[in-house]
């Protein structure tokens, strides 16, 4: 999900961390591609509109123009205020299932995926909290509907109110609290009918239904698929019968995914699961979190970089601990660990690239641990014969002019690097002495 979405955004961004500084100009422009990406990701217009004057005014702020990295700057902010947008203010509730048997009432449209998504959330309330819940169909146009309903409880262990041909809505539902109290059941849930557009007919008889149920939560399915369509939707339902909360499903589908960043802002109402997929299991508690990083696409570069940690942790560690176990660190050793370093990206793309961390990199480039740092390192390294990296040892005046010579170095430069060589040999080298490497081991790890 959120693919378009964040390929569009992405693009933005990029161009904005290129910028070595950033102007009113700079913010403007970017923000109008913003905007145009929210728009195309249908999220309906006020809200990209109040998104984007928020943002431009935060980024064209003080700390922005005095930041280093104001491309990161904006990445930030905008990841902030996608948060705010999608959840409000603070987490989503858990679900109000106190003061058993307390009444869930699910409501949509037909098609949505409401039946499928009472049974996904009685699943969850059986096994993750050990409720006992009772479902019961409210939909008397169509018999499939019920049907389709206990089959589903079956499948997933969950009794289901038996069907009596000839009862209205109203009917079902008291009877449904009659058998959920006698019954003693934690929870009952009550799956209303749906229509395929929202009339009258349809709100006078979920609106009965309120009424003697009483419910402690009325959730509302959407098809996150149908983008504004479902925010419109959410919008009546929660006019006409009042919701607290929206259930987006679809969500494992090639949808736009603005409904989820307008859903928020235009009914007040917050998300509080998505549906991802036709199994039972396919239901997640909405995270507003994952899904703003996952809009930047934020997500995949903290992967990104776990996995190179990977590659340096399994290959590099287990091959080098063997020599730093017998106290040798060469110039061979120093390159592959510097190689490693830059294999990652970099000490200053890693860095910048992850929310916030911005401020760190400026501090590793001031501590002489920057790229450029890094391949001059190598280069001079490279500019060493095979015997010379071995044993840095034999570097005497003449060698080492010319080494510096090919890397386009001074010498001063070499015996930095041969300093740094010798200090972490001769850590080696102590650490090698403890306990035959117990403690490197565990200092690797
Ligand atoms: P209802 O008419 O609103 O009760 O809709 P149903 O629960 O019968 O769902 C309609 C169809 O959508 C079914 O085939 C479901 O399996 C499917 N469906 C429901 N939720 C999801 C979801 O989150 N992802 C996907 N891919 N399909 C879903």
């Amino acid at each position: 999900m959120f693919e378009n979405l964040s390929d569009r955004l992405g693009g933005v961004f990029d161009r904005l961390t290129k910028q070595g500084a950033l102007s009113e100009d700079d913010v403007a422009a970017a923000m109008r591609e913003v905007r145009v990406a929210l728009l195309e990701a249908d999220v309906s217009l006020p809200v990209a509109r109040q998104f984007v004057k928020t943002v431009t005014s935060k980024a064209t702020g003080a700390a922005v123009t005095k930041s280093v990295t104001p491309g990161q700057q904006v990445v930030k902010i905008v990841h902030d205020e996608l948060i705010k947008t999608l959840q409000g203010e603070g987490e989503p509730d858990a679900l109000r299932i106190d003061s058993p048997p307390a009444p869930i009432l699910m409501v949509g449209l037909q098609g949505s995926g409401k039946t499928t998504t009472t049974a996904k959330l009685a699943k969850r309330l059986k096994d993750r909290e050990k409720k006992r819940v009772l479902l019961a169909s409210l939909d008397t146009n169509r018999p499939a509907a019920m049907e389709q309903l206990a089959i589903l409880g079956t499948q997933i262990g969950v009794d289901t109110l038996p069907i009596v041909p000839g009862e209205n809505a109203v009917q079902i539902a008291k009877r449904a609290k009659q058998q959920a109290t006698l019954g003693g059941y934690d929870v009952y849930m009550l799956d209303t009918a749906g229509r395929l557009h929202i009339d009258e007919v349809l709100m006078d008889e979920v609106q009965a239904v309120r009424d003697v149920a009483n419910p402690r939560e009325t959730l509302l399915v959407v098809d996150g698929l149908t983008g504004q369509d479902a925010v419109n939707v959410a919008t009546e339902f929660n006019e006409k019968v009042g919701i607290s909360g929206v259930v987006l499903t679809r969500m494992d589908g090639d949808g736009r995914g603005g409904a989820a960043l307008s859903m928020r802002a235009v009914t007040g109402k917050p998300i509080r699961f998505v549906g991802l997929g036709e199994k039972m299991d396919a239901i997640e508690v909405f995270d507003a979190h994952r899904i703003a990083g996952r809009i930047l696409g934020m997500g995949d570069i903290v992967a990104l970089v776990e996995k190179a940690q990977e590659v340096l942790e399994v290959e590099q560690a287990e091959r080098m601990m063997k020599r730093f176990q017998k106290g040798l660190f060469n110039m061979n050793d120093l390159k592959s660990q510097l190689e490693q370093m830059m294999k990652m990206g970099g000490m200053q793309s890693i860095m910048s690239m992850m929310p916030g961390m911005g401020k760190m990199a400026k501090q590793a480039e001031a501590a002489g641990f920057d790229d450029k740092a890094i391949r001059q390192q190598i280069a001079l390294i490279n500019s060493m014969t095979k015997k010379e990296r071995a044993n840095p040892d034999m570097l005497q005046a003449s060698r080492k002019k010319r080494i510096a010579a090919g890397a386009g170095m001074e010498v001063s430069e070499l015996n930095k690097l041969l300093k740094m060589q010798k200090q972490m040999a001769d850590t080696m080298k102590k650490i090698g002495k403890m306990g035959k490497g117990g403690m490197l081991k565990q200092a690797m790890r």
